[in-house]
């Protein structure tokens, strides 16, 4: 099953600050940058390398390069707060965005912007969204990236929620998931308990 519990305690020393609900924005940034390298090491640890070879001053090493083409799709906005880290690590990748607004009162996503590079049957494609709550801004993502060619889709968040891993499950079964924690639920206003809060909101200090 594509679900994957990223156990490393750095991860989950990152998650217990980003749960604290007295710390800042400016805390929060640096933690969900620090958080967001260590998954996203985590994800792309099969990623196919070519070999090849490096002169050192002493000589010939082999190397082991990346050696996908490699793309990046924060989810709006609060999947921003995670892209810095994750083009740390691979500088070279392609970014596409996809914008999705959450009805307060529903919490129904609905989509007011798209942006993917061309060429996607080949990428590696890793999505980044915090909180994989309902799953609906998930399916909704992962559907638009497959309508545009995407077939190797991974996903990472910060925290998630039975009801939305089922859900990407239940519509996408090939997609691998990984997270440091799925929490109890979510509450009547479909925030994941007991979560973090609203990451954007918490992100950008908009509360
Ligand atoms: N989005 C958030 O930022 N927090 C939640 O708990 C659910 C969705």
């Amino acid at each position: 099953m594509p679900l994957h519990i990223v156990e490393h305690p750095l991860v989950h020393d990152a998650l217990a600050t980003l749960r604290d609900k007295r710390i800042g924005p400016e805390e929060f940034r640096r933690t969900a940058n620090r958080i967001s390298l260590l998954l996203a090491a985590e994800a792309l640890c099969d990623v196919p390398t070519k070999v090849g070879s490096v002169e050192t001053p002493l000589g010939p090493a082999p190397t082991r390069l990346v050696g996908a083409d490699l793309v990046v799709v924060p989810v709006l906005r609060a999947g921003l707060g995670m892209l810095d880290a994750v083009l740390e690590l691979v500088p070279g990748a392609r970014v596409g965005h996809i914008g999705l607004q959450r009805d307060e009162i529903t919490a129904i996503a609905s989509r007011y912007y798209t942006k993917f590079p061309p060429g996607l049957a080949g990428s590696h494609v890793l999505i980044i969204d915090p909180m994989l709550a309902t799953g609906g801004s998930a399916v909704e993502g992962i559907r638009l990236l497959r309508d545009a060619g995407a077939r190797n889709i991974l996903m990472i968040c910060i925290v998630a929620a039975p009801e939305g891993v089922a859900l990407v499950q239940r519509e996408f079964p090939d997609v691998h998931i990984f997270t440091p924690v799925v929490d109890r639920g979510l509450n009547e206003h479909k925030f994941i308990v007991p979560g973090l809060g609203d990451f954007g909101d918490r992100l950008y200090g908009t509360t």
